[in-house]
């Protein structure tokens, strides 16, 4: 059967996300202090969340050490694989530190949950997590988000460094976007 997807509505524009992102940003300069922080991005969808994060922190005096490990679990389409593959491993050591798992959105809990098994593998002293979006309805693994950005419903989501087959990434706002079946599609 064939789908042509379209943006249908927007959910949070670009003002919404950055006054999101700074409440987020506060809330974590307090919980963590003087303390060293190392930020573990989650690509490809975070990295624009990540820079709006680490920029936020900045207006705190926080400056966290910076690191990305991909994983995907979509392959190409809008389904979870429910398998959750390592792409591209972390640079920096984790052994000993406190880190930041940074990701776009939490939907089955698969992608935040191997994240935080391999950090803890690697040594990391404590892991805390935060998403931009959190679909809790989605969930197949117990795990919540030590900080999240919004709720949403289930539906597919796109812009601000979420893609749908590597488009959209670019838009500055958020929106939903709609799966329609073709005219004649079979
Ligand atoms: P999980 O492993 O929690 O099921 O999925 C998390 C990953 O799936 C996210 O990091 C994101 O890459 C992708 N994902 C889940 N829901 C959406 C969505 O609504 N839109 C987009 N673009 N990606 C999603
Ligand atoms: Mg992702």
């Amino acid at each position: 059967m064939s789908t042509t997807p379209h943006l249908d509505k927007p959910l949070f524009s670009a003002e919404e996300i950055r006054t999101r992102v700074h409440v987020l940003a506060d809330a974590i300069a307090r919980d963590y202090g003087a303390d060293e922080i190392l930020a573990v991005s989650i690509l490809k969808g975070s990295f624009v969340f990540t820079a709006d994060l680490i920029r936020a922190l900045a207006a705190h005096q926080v400056h966290p050490l910076v690191d990305f490990m991909t994983l995907s679990s979509y392959g190409s389409s809008s389904m979870s694989s429910g398998k959750v593959l390592l792409h591209q491993e972390l640079s920096l050591p984790v052994k000993g530190h406190r880190v930041l798992l940074i990701d776009d959105i939490l939907d089955t809990g698969l992608t935040l949950q191997t994240a935080c098994q391999l950090l803890i593998q690697k040594g990391a002293r404590e892991v805390r997590t935060c998403v931009l979006l959190d679909k809790p309805s989605r969930r197949v693994v117990p795990i919540t988000a030590d900080y999240t950005g919004f709720q949403v419903e289930n539906v597919f989501v796109v812009g601000y460094g979420l893609d749908y087959n590597n488009r959209y990434r670019h838009l500055p706002g958020l929106a939903t976007l709609k799966f329609e079946v073709a005219p004649g599609a079979t």
